[in-house]
């Protein structure tokens, strides 16, 4: 964090000379300008000796405007710098690095594919990630359309968080679009999938988040992934995790009671997509659903008419 500011800082420095000298092809500089960095105190050195010896002459009304007109110019391009640079290097972190103040630690940019799983990113990570969801709340993980503003997403993006079990299967393509480094981390990777017939195959069902007791594995595995990306950061992760785990434990403790006062022919629910098949096994509830595992099916006349039971 102390060797960015220093790289900023000689970026600047050097910025103009070297776009003036290399990039235009000026004559006007001599190689010492370009190797002092074409430092302010050249420009002022220059003025005084020069303003001691003719009052006025336009070779002092020339040095005022050179060392005014280079100082602006490594002002305008160290901004271009900065603005092309101000994902990786935000603009109050240059502005840091030109009082030579350390840098913040820059937070970790997670992705997770939806709302849920950034939740459960956003209570492990705590203020050292930046979360970002790209289906949005009330959107469909099943069967979601990724924009190009996606894919810029993706590639900035230190840690991808994926359900898996076959949930997102636009990601594929969007992560090979977008160019990112970042390997999706299956947060059910430690969840025993639920296997079921769909359309005649067998298939994994990805609706494990559905039930609070499949929740403590995908913490587990969130809380890994950071640590890997992060190791600074581990001691926070784990206590983070621990604490949360600790409440969706309490979750379904409450969920168990709550089940637990329905007499055990009556937990029959009734859903219009079959995405409560880990919560059915969990806590001894039949779940009824004309429609399949994927929101892309349809209910089909003999699957409404199974529900009669
Ligand atoms: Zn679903």
């Amino acid at each position: 964090m102390f060797l960015a500011p220093a790289i900023i800082y000689v970026v600047l420095f050097f910025g103009y000379p070297v776009f003036k000298n290399v990039i235009m092809g000026s004559q006007d500089y001599t190689t010492k300008t370009f190797f002092t960095g074409e430092a302010p105190w050249v420009g002022i050195t220059n003025y005084v000796s020069i303003f001691s010896r003719s009052l006025f002459s336009t070779a002092l009304i020339n040095t005022a405007l050179f060392t005014v007109g280079s100082i602006l110019g490594q002002f305008i391009i160290g901004l271009a710098l900065a603005l092309f640079f101000r994902r990786r290097f935000p603009l109050n972190n240059v502005l840091r690095s030109l009082l030579l103040l350390p840098w913040p630690a820059r937070a970790l940019e997670v992705v997770a594919s939806f709302t849920v799983l950034a939740d459960m990113v956003r209570e492990v990570g705590g203020d050292r990630v930046r979360v970002t969801s790209l289906v949005r709340a009330d959107g469909d993980p099943h069967a979601y359309e990724p924009s190009p503003d996606d894919a810029r997403t993706l590639r900035g993006a230190d840690v991808v968080v994926i359900n898996g079990l076959g949930l997102e299967g636009w990601m594929t393509r969007l992560i090979a679009a977008s160019g990112t480094r970042a390997v999706p981390v299956a947060a059910t990777a430690r969840v025993p999938a639920r296997r079921m017939q769909e359309d005649g195959k067998t298939v994994d069902d990805p609706h494990a988040w559905n039930s609070v007791a499949n929740a403590p594995a995908y913490v587990a595995s969130i809380a890994a992934a950071l640590v890997a990306a992060d190791p600074a950061g581990t001691a926070a992760y784990q206590a983070n995790a621990t604490r949360y785990t600790a409440e969706l434990q309490a979750l379904d403790a409450y969920v168990r009671q709550q089940v637990g006062a329905v007499p055990p022919g009556r937990r029959k629910v009734l859903m219009s997509h079959d995405a409560f098949g880990y919560f059915a096994a969990a806590y001894g509830v039949t779940v009824l659903s004309p429609v399949g595992l994927s929101t892309e099916a349809e209910a089909s006349a003999r699957g409404v008419a199974a529900l009669r039971t």
